[in-house]
C-alpha cells in the first residue's frame, strides 16, 4: 500500500495542489480506516490474523491462516468498486486515473486467482461496506466460520 502510495504521489505532481490534498485526503480516509474496523470486527471474534504478509501474492490486508482464509480491503476509488464512491473519478487527469484504476483492479484479479490456486478462500470487503456495520459483521462471521465460504 505504502510503495503505491508513493508512486502514485510521484506522478501525481503535475496536479495543482488542491486536486493532490483532496487525493490525500481519500488515501488516508481509505487505505487505514476501513481496515482498523475490520481488524477490530476479526479480534472480536477471537481470530487471530496477520498483516500484510509479504510472501503472499498482492500482500494481503489480513491473513487468518487457522482458517486459511484472507481478506482484501479495498478503497472504493482505488480498486474501482462499482458504488458511488467508486465513480468519483477526478476530472482532472481523469484518463490516467481510470487506466491507474483498470490496472489495479487488473492486478487484483490476479492475485485472487493465485491465492485461490494456493488454497486460500478470499473474500473482498469494500470501504462503503464499513458504514453498515452489522451487515458487515454478519457477513463476516460467515466467512469465517464457513469452511466452504
Ligand atoms: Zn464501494
Amino acid at each position: 500500500m505504502i510503495a503505491s502510495m508513493a508512486r502514485v504521489k510521484a506522478k501525481t505532481n503535475k496536479l495543482n495542489s488542491m486536486d493532490r490534498s483532496e487525493i490525500m485526503r481519500r488515501v488516508r480516509s481509505k487505505d487505514t480506516t476501513p481496515e482498523l474496523v475490520v481488524r477490530r470486527l476479526i479480534f472480536s471474534f477471537g481470530y487471530r490474523y496477520r498483516l500484510h504478509r509479504r510472501d503472499l501474492p498482492g500482500k494481503p490486508d489480513i491473513v487468518i491462516p487457522s482458517r486459511k482464509k484472507i481478506i482484501f480491503v479495498h478503497g472504493c476509488f482505488w480498486h474501482g468498486h462499482a458504488c458511488k464512491r467508486g465513480a468519483r473519478i477526478p476530472k482532472q487527469n481523469r484518463k490516467y486515473w481510470e487506466q491507474k484504476i483498470t490496472r489495479n483492479k487488473e492486478l487484483d484479479k490476479k492475485h485472487r486467482a493465485e491465492l485461490k490456486r494456493m488454497g486460500w478462500r478470499v473474500q473482498i470487503v469494500w470501504e462503503c461496506e464499513i458504514r453498515n456495520l452489522k451487515k458487515l459483521e454478519n457477513r463476516m462471521v460467515k466467512f469465517l466460520s464457513d469452511s466452504n465460504a
